[in-house]
């Protein structure tokens, strides 16, 4: 007699139903081999040996479930597939080896010449330039709109309408989306709700429970969260999965065993940093408010924010990343940025480091005056994507910002 659990070694999700995303995070998706191993195992392999010809023979003939080669099936890029679904609430996920091979394949798989896009103004700029640019040489056309002008959307669609794409809240200036209507929006005129849940990770917000059809990730960012890899992820229904799944595996934008690793295990400490983060990030937020040299804060958690009620709604927390503008021009800016000497000087977000970033010449220097003007991108605009430093370190850093502009 035994009151062990031997049996349960082999499978240690066994239990995992209903159970939060904090949980989800540490425990979903490991894949235990035979040595027992506590923390995650590695695969780094090409390719999967087979028992015998015959066995070959039903794994490439889709027989038999298994291994084959690793453009497409690899346990530990699967371990992290399976997690990530898990805390979206997802029914499978399919990892990519960026951000955009993830929204790339997501287009490949689903639309075809002759379809609308419709994507919202202020997405990630290598997006746009996706749709801009390549969608549009395979005749799929893409309007630009609003992310919060309701009526702009139902005006821009089309009978060819199959997508709609957003990404909430927006980068750099903290626009929420209606989830909720967008969804709705989508499914009466039959296109797919695409969701970048690249700032607010599915600790913060699960947009499949909010009506959207796919979710993407940039792995790079909050999911590895110390900016260590690229990768890129999908999650969603079987339904659209199974296509996404068919394309990577025929056009090969896989990720690789060691990203997946490494995105896998940065997923286990996810909540507990998005907790910091978002503490940081709204303590920044105020203190930047009260700051004389500042005009505007830009930043879903403060009250001043015009849809802070749909963000406390729709979101369990505000995210990391804000921006406020300095009384003055890109001079005054640039002397801001340049003034700090902790927080890097760099275009990415969602490290434990603190970055910080002047957009109208960086991350948004490729659109021209008039869509930066409407896009809000002004030239004495600063994002921050608030780290997980003490907060103040974070505030004696950036008092040296204020006094370059006094001096
Ligand atoms: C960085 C980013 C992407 C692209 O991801 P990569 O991993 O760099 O290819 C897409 N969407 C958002 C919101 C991003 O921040």
């Amino acid at each position: 007699m035994t009151f062990g659990r031997e049996e349960h070694l082999w499978i240690p999700e066994s239990d995992l139903d209903g159970m939060s995303v904090d949980t989800l995070a540490v425990r979903a998706g490991q894949i235990r081999t035979g040595q027992l191993e506590h923390s995650d195992a590695i695969f780094p392999t090409s390719s999967f040996v087979y028992g015998s010809a015959a066995q070959a023979a039903a794994r490439f003939g889709g027989e038999e479930p298994g291994n084959i080669y690793s453009r497409f099936t690899n346990p530990t890029v699967q371990a992290f597939e399976a997690r990530i679904a898990a805390m979206e609430g997802g029914e499978k996920a399919v990892a990519t080896a960026s951000g955009m091979a993830a929204i790339l394949s997501t287009c490949m798989a689903l639309l075809q010449s002759g379809d609308h896009v419709i994507c919202s103004r202020g997405v990630f700029g290598t997006t746009n330039v996706l749709f801009q640019k390549y969608m549009a040489r395979f005749g799929v056309e893409t309007s630009f709109v609003s992310l919060t002008d309701l009526g702009a959307w139902g005006a821009a669609v089309r009978p060819q309408t199959r997508m709609m794409f957003i990404e909430t809240p927006s980068n750099p200036l903290c626009e929420v989306a209606d989830l909720a209507a967008l969804s709705s929006l989508a499914k009466a005129n039959d296109a797919l709700f695409v969701v970048d849940n690249c700032f607010c990770t599915p600790v913060l917000q699960r947009p499949l429970e909010q009506g959207a059809d796919l979710i993407i990730h940039s792995a790079t960012k909050y999911l590895d969260g110390q900016g260590r890899c690229v990768g890129g992820v999908v999650v969603g229904p079987a339904k659209y999965l199974d296509e996404i799944y068919g394309f990577l595996r025929s056009a090969g934008p896989t990720m690789s065993p060691f990203n997946a690793w490494v995105f896998q295990k940065g997923l286990e400490t996810l909540p507990i940093r998005m907790r910091a983060h978002c503490d940081n990030a709204l303590e920044l937020a105020t203190w930047l408010e009260g700051q004389p040299a500042v005009s505007k804060v830009f930043y879903a958690g403060l009250e001043s924010h015009p849809q802070h009620e749909l963000a406390k709604k729709q979101q369990d927390g505000f995210g990391g990343v804000l921006s406020f503008q300095v009384k003055g021009e890109r001079e005054e800016a640039w002397r801001f940025i340049d003034a700090t000497r902790m927080i890097s000087i760099t275009a990415n977000l969602g490290d434990v480091k603190t970055t910080i970033t002047h957009p109208a010449t960086t991350t948004h220097g490729r659109l021209s005056p008039e869509d930066k003007e409407r896009a809000g991108i002004t030239e004495n605009l600063i994002r921050l994507s608030v780290g997980i430093e003490a907060i103040n370190d974070l505030k004696t850093d950036l008092t040296r910002g204020f006094q370059a502009l006094k001096d």
